[in-house]
């Protein structure tokens, strides 16, 4: 980071899980933070009420906070009951976020994808970025989150824009609205009598707090290529994926 410009940030879904531990972490370390969602909850920072589907609300959130560095974390839940809004948010949305840190000249942005988006319904054994999106998506959330992932990388570069995608698997810690919500749900549907697979199956779950990090480390290792030379890491590069 030395010699670099101090980033200003827009936690787009800052009001969610994940992004709300990534606004605190970005005040801990005492950078200057907004936050764009469609509903406000929680911080004490900039808010400002929109909707990723609409780019002139991301442009004026971006100019108006001096944004220039995005979090990108906004997605709906899995298990809408309509599996359009997948890709419009995932799809359409970021396709507006990109554009807007384009025609604003914002310098990063930093997405939340999922594990999901290779995810076929087989098993995933050390696999990396390198294992190619199925050509059967699992389900319309992890299709779309794929999309959306894909026009982020293809993002990098444009208009000196610096992108990278992020993807999680589980994510637990407070504030969690969906792991333990969804156990709970099958605790109480007596749905606790069986197994799946032989008791060896494996899951990544990730503590919040890991996660937001990453987001962290990443916006912060998104740097020119000439820099990233100088520890080696080509981060400038459209296979810059950290699962
Ligand atoms: P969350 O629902 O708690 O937070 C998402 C936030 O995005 C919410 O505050 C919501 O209001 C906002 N949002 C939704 N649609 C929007 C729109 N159109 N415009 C503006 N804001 C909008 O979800 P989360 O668990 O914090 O997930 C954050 C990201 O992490 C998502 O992209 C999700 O796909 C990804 N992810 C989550 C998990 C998990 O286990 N929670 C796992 C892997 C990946």
């Amino acid at each position: 980071m030395s010699g670099q410009q101090k980033d200003v940030y827009l936690v787009i879904g800052g009001s969610g899980f994940v992004g709300r531990n990534i606004v605190e972490q970005l005040l801990a370390r005492g950078d200057i933070v907004s936050v764009f969602d469609i509903v406000q909850r929680h911080h004490d920072v900039p808010f400002y009420s929109g909707d990723i589907t609409e780019e002139s609300q991301l442009i004026e959130a971006i100019q108006k906070s001096g944004t220039t560095c995005i979090i990108h974390t906004a997605s709906p839940q899995h298990g809408a009951k309509d599996s359009s809004i997948y890709y419009k948010v995932n799809v359409d949305g970021t396709k507006a976020v990109i554009a807007a840190a384009v025609a604003t000249g914002a310098r990063k942005l930093v997405y939340t994808s999922s594990a999901g988006v290779v995810f076929d319904g087989g098993d995933c054994i050390n696999i990396d970025e390198r294992v190619p999106y199925p050509e059967q998506p699992f389900d319309e959330y992890n299709d779309s989150k794929a999309k959306g992932e894909a026009l982020i990388l293809a993002a990098n570069g444009k208009g000196g824009l610096l992108t990278v995608a992020l993807r999680p698997a589980g994510i637990f810690g407070p504030g969690d609205r969906q792991v333990m919500q969804g156990l709970y749900q099958a605790y109480q549907r007596g749905q606790t009598h069986f197994q799946v697979g032989d008791n060896n199956n494996l899951f990544d779950y990730t503590y919040v707090g890991n996660v937001a990090l990453a987001h962290l480390v990443a916006a912060d290792k998104l740097v020119p290529s000439q820099s990233a030379d100088s520890d080696k890491t080509d981060w400038n590069s459209d296979t810059a994926t950290l699962s």
